[in-house]
C-alpha cells in the first residue's frame, strides 16, 4: 500500500515536473536574425530540399525561419515536397505508400508533416517553421481541407508558437485564420497591399522581392499596419542589402549563410534606421524631390577643368537602377568638358547618421569623383569654417586608392591640416563598392565595403576643430583636371567618364538625437 502510494505521488510529481520543463522547454526565443531558410538549409551541403537535413542544418545555423511545402496525398497524408510531382508521381494522386518507394538523394525516406514537426521542434526554440501549404491542383475546396489538417496537427504536437503559414491561396489563409485568429500568416501572390491582408487578419506580406521595389510605399504600409515584411527568394547581396536597409523582418532565401551574414552587417541590426535614400529605381533625371543641381564652370575653388551643367541629359541620368554622372570632352562656355555636380542643399540636410553611397568609379587621370558634405552654413560663415566631410574622393592618377578626409577651420588641405586617409580600394572601375560614414556626436569613422579605414573623433576642444553638430548637405559630382585630380594632367582618351550610383542611404540612430 505504502509502495502503491509512493510510486503513484512519484508519478504526479513527475508528470507535474514534466509539465514544468515542458513549460520552460518551449520558452521560445526567435533568433535576432532575418533569415528564413527556403526549403530549409540545403544549398551549402548539397542536401536534399524539404528534406529533415536541411530543416536541421536551418535550425544548426540558427536561422529564425525554415521554410517548408505541404501537399496531401491521396490518401489524405501530408507529406514535405515543393513539387506536385514527386519522383514522376503526382502526390495528390499517389498513396503515401506508392511515394514511400522513393526516397530522397540523401537516403531520407519523403517526410511526412509530422515527422518534419517533430523534428523541427527538437533542440529548437528559435527557428520559426515556415510552412507553405500548397493550393490544391484537383480542387480549391481540397487546399482548404489540407490547411485545416496542417493547423490540427500543429495543434495537437503544440507547434502553434514555432509555426508560419504562408500561401499563394487567400482563401487558405484566411481559413487559418478563421480556425486561429493569433496563427501568424503571411501571404505570397503579392496582389494585396499590406491594408487588405490586415484587414482579413493575415498577419505578413511575403512577396516575390521586386514587387515591393513596383510598391514601395507598401515597405511603410506595412510598418503602420504592423504586417510582418518577407521577401522571397532573395539570393543576391545587393538585394539582401536593400531589404535589410529598409527594415524587412525575414528574407526567405536560397543562401542563408549569405543572408546571416549580411543581416549581421546591416545598419538596422546595429540600431540604424533608415531615413532617406534614393534607390535610383526610376528613369530619368534625378529625382527633384531629393537633388538640385550646381551650376557653372569657374573651377569650384580647384581649377577644376569641367563646366557643370543644369538637368542635362547628356550629363545626368538615371536608368536600370542607377545614377549617371557624366562627364564629356565637350565645350561649353570657356571649359573643355561638361559633367554634373548634383546637391541636396535646400532639400534635404543631415546631422549625424550613417551615410551609405554605392558607386562604382570612372577611370583615367585627371578624373575626381567625389561624394561628400558641406556645412549647410557655408554661405553664411564660409569653408572651411562650416565643415566639410569628404565621404569618398578619388584621383584618376592614384588608381588604386580612395580618400576619406575632413576639413575644418583647424584642419583643412589650405593648411595641409586636413585629416584624411587613403585606403586600397580593388577594381574601382568594374566593380561597385559601398563608400560609407558613421557619424556621431563623437566621432566620425570612414568605411569602405563595411570596413572603417579613417577614424576622427571630437576630442569637445572648439568648433575650429569640429565643426560637425549642425546640419550638413550631400553633394555627388564628377570633376575633371583640378588641382588634385589634375595634378598630373589630363588624360583625353576614353570619354565620355561616367560615375556610377547604385544606392545613396541615410541612417539615423535614435540614441544621437535628431
Ligand atoms: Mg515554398
Amino acid at each position: 500500500m505504502r509502495l502503491v502510494f509512493s510510486v503513484s505521488l512519484t508519478l504526479v510529481v513527475l508528470i507535474l515536473f514534466n509539465v514544468s520543463v515542458k513549460a520552460s522547454g518551449v520558452k521560445i526565443v526567435f533568433a535576432a536574425n532575418n533569415v528564413v531558410a527556403h526549403r530549409g538549409a540545403w544549398k551549402q551541403n548539397n542536401l536534399p530540399q524539404n528534406s529533415i537535413a536541411s530543416l536541421k542544418h536551418a535550425i544548426e545555423l540558427n536561422c529564425t525561419g525554415s521554410e517548408f511545402d505541404v501537399w496531401m496525398t491521396a490518401d489524405d497524408s501530408l507529406v514535405i515536397n515543393h513539387d506536385p510531382e514527386y519522383n514522376h508521381l503526382a502526390i495528390e494522386k499517389s498513396t503515401y505508400q506508392d511515394l514511400m518507394s522513393f526516397r530522397l538523394s540523401n537516403g531520407e525516406k519523403l517526410p511526412t508533416l509530422r515527422e518534419y514537426i517533430h523534428a523541427g521542434l527538437q533542440k529548437n526554440t528559435s527557428t520559426r517553421l515556415v510552412c507553405e501549404i500548397k493550393p490544391s491542383e484537383i480542387s480549391k475546396a481540397r487546399g482548404i481541407v489540407t490547411a485545416e489538417k496542417v493547423v490540427l496537427l500543429v495543434s495537437e504536437l503544440n507547434a502553434i508558437e514555432m509555426f508560419v503559414y504562408i500561401s499563394f491561396d487567400y482563401d487558405i489563409l484566411k481559413r487559418i485564420v478563421a480556425l486561429n485568429p493569433d496563427a501568424h500568416t503571411q501571404y505570397l501572390e503579392g496582389d494585396k497591399s499590406p491594408d487588405q491582408l490586415k484587414s482579413n487578419g493575415i498577419r505578413g506580406a511575403d512577396f516575390y522581392y521586386s514587387v515591393y521595389s513596383d510598391h514601395p510605399d507598401w515597405i511603410q504600409n506595412a510598418k503602420i499596419n504592423k504586417i510582418a515584411l518577407n521577401a522571397w527568394t532573395v539570393n543576391d547581396v545587393d538585394q539582401m542589402d536593400w531589404l535589410l536597409a529598409n527594415g524587412f523582418d525575414f528574407i526567405t532565401t536560397n543562401e542563408p549563410e549569405l543572408a546571416l551574414e549580411r543581416s549581421k552587417l546591416s545598419p538596422v541590426s546595429r540600431g540604424w534606421k533608415l531615413v532617406w535614400s534614393d534607390e535610383f529605381s526610376y528613369t530619368g533625371l534625378p529625382d527633384s524631390t531629393k537633388w538640385d543641381f550646381e551650376v557653372g564652370g569657374d573651377g569650384w575653388g580647384n581649377n577644376e577643368l569641367q563646366f557643370y551643367t543644369y538637368k542635362d541629359t547628356s550629363n545626368v541620368g538615371v536608368e536600370n537602377g542607377r545614377l549617371h554622372i557624366i562627364a564629356r570632352k565637350q565645350a561649353k562656355e570657356d571649359r573643355q568638358y561638361t559633367s554634373a555636380r548634383l546637391f541636396t542643399k535646400g532639400k534635404s540636410d543631415f546631422k549625424y547618421g550613417k551615410i551609405e553611397v554605392r558607386a562604382m568609379l570612372p577611370a583615367g587621370k585627371g578624373i575626381w569623383p567625389a561624394i561628400w558634405m558641406l556645412g549647410n552654413n557655408v554661405g553664411t560663415i564660409g569653408w572651411p569654417k562650416c565643415g566639410e566631410i569628404d565621404i569618398m574622393e578619388h584621383v584618376g592618377y592614384e588608381k588604386d586608392s580612395i580618400f576619406g578626409t575632413i576639413h575644418s577651420e583647424t584642419y583643412n588641405h589650405t593648411k595641409g591640416t586636413q585629416k584624411g586617409k587613403a585606403v586600397f580600394i580593388p577594381n574601382p572601375y568594374d566593380s561597385f563598392h559601398v563608400f560609407s560614414i558613421e557619424w556621431t556626436p563623437e566621432k566620425i569613422d570612414f568605411l569602405l565595403d563595411d570596413k572603417i579605414y579613417n577614424h576622427f573623433d571630437n576630442r569637445h576642444k572648439s568648433e575650429d576643430e569640429w565643426p560637425f553638430d549642425h546640419a550638413f548637405y550631400l553633394i555627388v559630382n564628377l570633376a575633371v583636371g583640378g588641382n588634385w585630380g589634375g595634378k598630373f594632367g589630363v588624360e583625353d582618351t576614353g570619354f565620355p567618364k561616367v560615375l556610377e550610383v547604385d544606392y545613396v542611404r541615410v541612417f539615423k540612430n535614435s540614441s544621437y538625437g535628431k
